[in-house]
């Protein structure tokens, strides 16, 4: 794999050179003010990403799937119902886990490429008049499928349900690069982790809570230790670490709010519902259907697309690696074989998008699937050029230092 292109995988993401050089550090004793320093502006700066006042934040060393396992243990207890969706890889892993720690899943199973059905939470939600169901699950974008859920509407279910249940999300591949908005759509836990929209290597679990999951956790009696809240958050309000924290990482964290703010949130979100435009259109103009049901349900980190009948996604993805060093998404779980998927997350450009979609074409056209050569990127073409936003040479994802 030539290091010089880039990946089309949704996370880990490519990883700007500001970023490389920010998570290049040396030793410092962790023990020392030097690290509290730079811990606090890294857990202050996901507050704002999250656009959380009220909740905390919280880092491990450890990746998305380590922030969900953090989640459930702190905050519940086993035998405890929770309620999930199951529409995708990630949003099934996140079951397998909870089952793993012996809590009773409700699961309300949909198609691959629908949402977490908010409509059908609130039934079950409406009908549980005892409050034996403890939690909410939500993958905000189901990344295997290339789904965004709608959170706003599943706190609406557990409102207009007047049920009491934690909303706990799974803002893995969304965080950071689509709008979320913690306080506001009254998420109580939010996990995702360093390397999507965080641009970052692999290693940091980030978590936001809310007020409400932090009161849980004391009652919870689901095991942990490594990953107890408590600790992280006593530790971590006195500019520590309740063991080795990875200081690296955590430089990197600031720096990567950093780049973020500069560029602007909202402008940030924008971006990414360009590129992911471009690569819908490009989809579009070889006739291949997305998984996703419908419009409305569209990411914007990632889009699978499906392969026509008779061939395989899995080989679309394995010939661009080998041919033109160029990383895509394979499909997973139910969707294996079926798709293949374009990461288009992090930092990205539009001219990096092109590349994306150009490659995909050529490793399409070489499998014999009917794609014209240029079709996809011409359509994609159109469309940049038609809505780029001129942003000048100061842009974050190539200022160096
Ligand atoms: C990547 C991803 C995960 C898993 O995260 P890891 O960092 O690989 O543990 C979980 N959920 C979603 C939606 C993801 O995209």
């Amino acid at each position: 794999m030539h290091t010089q292109n880039p990946v089309f995988i949704p996370g880990p993401t490519n990883i700007p050179e500001r970023l490389r050089r920010a998570v290049d550090y040396p030793t410092i004793d962790h023990r020392s003010a030097v690290f509290g320093q730079m811990l606090k502006p890294a857990r202050e700066g996901v507050k704002r990403i999250l656009k959380t006042e009220k909740g905390e934040v919280l880092l491990f060393p450890a990746t998305g799937t380590g922030a969900w396992e953090a989640a459930v243990t702190n905050t519940l207890s086993p035998g405890d119902k929770v309620l999930a969706a199951c529409h995708g890889m990630f949003s099934r892993r996140w079951i397998d886990l909870c089952r793993g720690h012996k809590l009773n899943v409700e699961v309300i199973d949909r198609p691959w490429g629908e949402g977490a059905p908010a409509d059908a939470f609130e039934k079950v939600l409406s009908a549980d008049t005892g409050h034996k169901i403890k939690a909410v699950l939500v993958t905000h974008n189901e990344t295997a499928t290339g789904v965004r859920s709608d959170v706003r509407a599943v706190r609406h279910a557990l409102d207009a349900a007047g049920h009491p249940a934690l909303l706990l999300v799974d803002g893995v591949s969304s965080i950071a690069s689509m709008d979320f908005r913690m306080d506001e759509w009254g998420v109580d836990i939010a996990v995702t982790g360093s390397q999507k929209g965080f641009m970052l290597p692999p290693g940091l679990a980030i978590l936001g809570l809310s007020p409400k999951a932090l009161a849980a956790v004391d009652k919870a009696e689901c095991a942990r230790a490594y990953f107890d809240f408590r600790a992280m958050l006593k530790a971590s309000d006195a500019g520590g670490f309740p063991y080795t924290p990875p200081v690296g990482l955590i430089r990197g964290l600031t720096e990567a709010v950093e780049m973020l703010e500069e560029e602007g949130l909202e402008k940030v979100f924008a971006r990414h519902r360009r590129l992911a435009e471009g690569v819908r259109r490009a989809a579009a103009a070889w006739e291949l259907p997305l998984c996703a049901a419908d419009p409305s349900l569209y990411s914007d980190t990632v889009t699978t697309i499906r392969v026509p009948e008779g061939f395989d996604g899995t080989e679309v993805v394995t010939l661009a690696a080998d041919k033109y060093h160029t990383a895509f998404g394979v499909g997973l779980g139910d969707v294996a074989g079926k798709v293949f998927r374009i990461g288009h997350l992090g930092a990205m450009t539009d001219v990096m998008a092109l590349a994306g979609i150009a490659t995909a074409e050529m490793a399409m056209a070489d499998l014999g699937i009917p794609v014209r050569l240029g079709a996809g990127v011409a359509a994609a073409q159109d469309y940049y050029r038609n809505s780029a936003v001129p942003h000048g040479a100061d842009h974050p994802v190539w200022k160096a230092a």
